[in-house]
């Protein structure tokens, strides 16, 4: 069996990884000339990083990332809401990591080029179309600047880790246009500063309408003494409109967005002084898409944000893209038929992985400030007088559940070894 993974990003590469480890040949076609480091900071749950230790890179992760152990709430005005501890602090058996997205993603593809051959993995392919038949599935791959052919591929099956903008979604579900805009765009960025709290918190704050979200993403840091702080900064103004597809590397405007968080000065962190003191940051349109009511369509299926993409709220979208690649390996192994395998891993998948979305729309996970900010009188201070610390538990206890990372079912949840 032969798979051809489109898109050679955290879940194409976790796919490989996965697919290497199950004994079945696969090869992996990034659309970007070079894989390089990309992106600011993204979270690992434990879910997450149980495969990824599985897969042999704890220790690369845990040199290269914060091992994350609290995550502290806060209202606009920097009143302490609730601190929850997280990963290890929290019980689990494996951490919560924060860290620079490049940073992961070379870890996934360095660890891919040694394992499965760096002739298999090409950079420079972009997927632009395929056919199957009885027998198989052909890809059709251009260079992504001059649109030109570069390769014909045949293979058992095609899987789309192709991202939000994915071509092989658009073919298989041609007609669905621009994703669903939240009305939220974020800033983002990374500035290094000195720790706060412990160098290992992270920090969400404010309101429904404006939101900051903020932690320390490297262990070199840390271990010099610094931080260096990954934050995001979204204002929502539900009047503005997303016309065209936007790219996670657009240089954003910091001016268009300092005067929501002017006053935001919290003793534990100066949330103005973060946003200037970075040299460069980027902006983005928070999105998704409706759930699909399919993905798999005979050899060919989706994988990641090609499948769901989701909101950035609650930490998920990589977590979840690791997650389909397991399944969607594990299925494979055990399978006479590909066709029934895609189906099998699309009914695994499909439901889970769509109430996450629309949980993240409802921003279930950090529900809690919406709470806050509705119930208490402005710059309180007494919160949980207005809301219980029970309410506010429960909120996070229901976003584990749905997200697949609450202790008792990722304990209960075979180990890689014995599938
Ligand atoms: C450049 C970049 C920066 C990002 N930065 C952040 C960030 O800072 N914070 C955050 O939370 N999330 C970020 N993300 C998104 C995050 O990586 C994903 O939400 C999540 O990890 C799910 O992974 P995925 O593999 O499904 O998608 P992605 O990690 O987005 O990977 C998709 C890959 O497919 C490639 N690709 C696209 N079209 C084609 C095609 N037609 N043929 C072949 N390859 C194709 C892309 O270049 C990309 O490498 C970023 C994504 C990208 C691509």
């Amino acid at each position: 069996m032969k798979a051809l993974i489109a898109g050679g990003g955290i879940g194409g590469m976790t796919m490989a990884l996965r697919l290497h480890h199950a004994g079945i040949d696969m090869e992996v076609f990034e659309s970007v000339v070079e894989i390089r480091e990309l992106g600011v900071g993204i979270n690992l749950l434990p879910h997450a990083t149980r495969e990824l230790t599985e897969l042999g890179l704890l220790e690369d992760l845990a040199a290269t990332a914060i091992e994350t152990r609290a995550l502290s709430y806060h209202t606009q005005y920097g009143h302490h809401i609730i601190t929850e501890p997280r990963g290890l602090a929290a019980g689990y058996k494996w951490p919560q990591f924060s860290i620079n997205r490049g940073s992961l993603l070379m870890i996934l593809a360095e660890a891919a080029r040694d394992r499965i051959g760096a002739e298999r993995v090409h950079a420079g392919h972009h997927l632009d179309a395929f056919s199957q038949d009885a027998d198989g599935v052909t890809a059709h791959f251009v260079h992504p600047q001059n649109g030109e052919a570069v390769a014909e591929c045949r293979g058992d099956l095609l899987i789309g880790a192709d991202g939000i903008h994915s071509r092989v979604r658009e073919i298989l579900h041609p007609g669905e246009g621009l994703p669903n805009f939240s009305g939220i765009t974020m800033l983002r960025g990374v500035t290094e500063q000195e720790p706060f709290f412990d160098g290992r918190t992270m920090i969400v704050a404010g309101t429904w309408n404006e939101r900051m979200v903020v932690y320390p993403i490297s262990e070199a840091a840390r271990k010099k003494g610094r931080s260096l702080i990954n934050w995001v900064a979204e204002i929502r103004d539900e009047s503005k409109v997303l016309r065209k597809r936007d790219n996670w590397s657009r240089i954003g405007i910091k001016a268009d967005f300092l005067p929501a968080f002017a006053d935001w000065h919290f003793d534990c962190l100066d949330m103005p002084r973060l946003i200037e003191d970075n040299d460069v940051a980027y902006d983005f349109p928070m999105v998704d898409r409706e759930p699909l009511e399919r993905w798999s369509f005979g050899r060919v299926t989706l994988l990641g944000d090609a499948a769901h993409p989701m909101y950035p709220s609650g930490s998920n979208g990589a977590a979840q893209a690791i997650l389909d690649a397991s399944v969607l390996s594990d299925i494979l192994v055990k399978t006479d038929s590909i066709e029934d395998a895609l189906i099998a891993y699309q009914n695994a998948r499909m439901a889970p992985t769509a109430n996450v979305v629309l949980s993240n729309r409802d921003f279930l996970a950090e529900r809690v400030l919406r709470l806050v900010d509705e119930r208490c009188p402005a710059n309180c201070k007494n919160i949980h007088d207005f809301v219980t610390r029970e309410e506010m538990e429960q909120f996070s206890r229901d976003y584990q559940r749905i997200a697949g990372f609450d202790k008792d079912s990722l304990d209960a949840k075979p180990s890689l070894k014995s599938v």
